[in-house]
């Protein structure tokens, strides 16, 4: 019993104690601990003696102080929580409960532990409102923890894929990926985002009912000290990856590499642009053209030059992703068309595109290398300006000593 003093002063809920006595102005309060002073701002002295309806105001649930009124009247237990006012007439949401004390049958005393939940009902009323915006948006949007676990998928999320968030709660998103690209793409994505860096890619998802699903896929990585939460957003680019599928079998193909032809490449260009500009997406055009390849055809002949080029393009292709465009633009020259990359992105795949075809030398040519001009679509720009000023960075380029990649200047400076 010695340790009931103590425990009472040193508990980390807020206890206050008071009277049974209902006239007078009472209940009164008899104690009220350190920690009950800290959330009200009184004194325990400018307390004893008050009653406890002094911690209540406008936004105090007259229905809940009924039920205390009720309980207690009665003798009974009473749990509730509703708003009350410190000293300084700041509100906090409480939650408390009351026991009565008997002796001999008597109620002799109330004690009551309360809370402050001000802190849990924000993040509550937060928390809806991100339910509620989620569910709202018009774009399918997935939200995984510090594990990559899958925390909340949206309804347009679960519309857009055929998955319920009964199927996806607290599963890896690559469940979602094409199994063949499954680890890749998981593993790069997690190595990026541990650094606090955005990722945006564009991925084949596979849907519930087995169908691919092209998306753009932006994901964010949030936390405070350390990331442990990822908020990922995809826009559908399907109709464009199968547009660039219908482009290719009709009459537009290169024959010698198995490239859109000039033709095909500018209808596909027009049809990005303004598919960029009208969606406010990025666009990427590179200019890949081949160093030196004149000097191919004159030591090596024109045949060697056609394996070259052919070579170059397979290359091109096989480090680029579905959905992404690649047209003979010249004789020994390719623009490559990359939806949804900007700057940063499409630098570093230009970087991977000229070190695929130098780590592929031919045979007999050796060691073949090309130098890639970059610009990223901006604002208001035409399939022309695009072009024209990857060409200028490819002559950069060029310029600089081959074998290597330039970023345009920005077209709106
Ligand atoms: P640079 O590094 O400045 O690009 O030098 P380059 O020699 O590659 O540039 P240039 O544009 O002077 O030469 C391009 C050559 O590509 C000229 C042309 O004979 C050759 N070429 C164009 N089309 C074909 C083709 O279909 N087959 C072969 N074998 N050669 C081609
Ligand atoms: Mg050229
Ligand atoms: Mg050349």
């Amino acid at each position: 019993m010695r340790l009931l003093e103590p425990a009472f002063r040193h508990a980390f809920n807020s206890i206050v104690i008071t009277d049974a006595d209902f006239t007078d102005g009472g209940p009164h309060i008899l104690a009220a601990n350190p920690a009950f002073c800290a959330m009200t701002g009184y004194d325990e002295d400018e307390l004893i003696g008050r009653n406890p309806r002094i911690l209540q105001g406008p936004a105090t649930d007259p229905v809940v102080i009924d039920r205390l009124r009720t309980a207690i009247h009665a003798g009974s237990y009473f749990f509730g929580s509703t708003v009350n006012y410190r000293k300084d007439g700041r509100p906090y949401n409480v939650e408390w409960n009351i026991s009565a004390v008997r002796e001999d049958g008597q109620v002799v005393a109330f004690v009551s532990v309360q809370q402050d939940i001000t802190a849990r009902i924000a993040a509550q009323r937060e928390h809806d409102v991100f339910m509620a915006l989620g569910n709202l948006l018009p774009t399918p949007l997935l939200v995984t923890d510090a594990q990559h676990r899958i925390t909340f998928a949206n309804l347009e999320f679960e519309e857009a894929t055929g998955y319920t968030m009964a199927d996806l709660a607290g599963k890896r998103p690559d469940v979602l990926y094409d199994p063949a690209q499954r680890g890749t793409l998981f593993d790069s994505a997690a190595s990026d985002l541990a650094l606090g860096r955005e990722v945006q890619r564009r991925i084949s998802l596979r849907r519930k009912d087995g169908n691919p699903l092209y998306v753009e896929q932006r994901i964010i990585p949030l936390g405070l000290d350390r990331v442990d939460t990822h908020v990922s957003t995809f826009t559908d680019v399907s109709d464009l990856v199968q547009s660039e599928q219908r482009w290719r079998s009709m009459a537009h193909t290169d024959q010698l590499t198995g490239a859109l032809n000039r033709r095909g490449g500018d209808r596909v260009l027009e049809q990005l642009v303004q598919r960029a500009a009208a969606a406010h997406t990025d666009l990427a055009a590179m200019m890949c053209d081949i160093d030196h390849f004149k000097r191919v055809n004159d030591t090596h002949g024109h045949a060697a030059g056609d394996r070259v080029l052919a070579a170059v393009a397979r290359a091109l292709r096989a480090t680029l992703r579905d959905g992404d465009v690649v047209s003979r633009h010249g004789g020994e020259e390719f623009l490559v068309l990359v939806p949804g990359a900007n700057i940063d992105v499409a630098t570093r795949l230009a970087e991977r595109l000229r070190g695929a075809v130098a780590a592929a030398p031919d045979a007999e040519v050796g060691r073949v290398t090309v130098s890639i001009g970059v610009a990223v679509l901006t604002e208001g720009e035409g399939p022309e300006a695009l072009v024209a000023r990857a060409d200028a960075a490819l002559y950069d380029a060029k310029e600089g000593g081959r074998d290597r990649v330039v970023v345009a200047a920005d077209g709106t400076a």
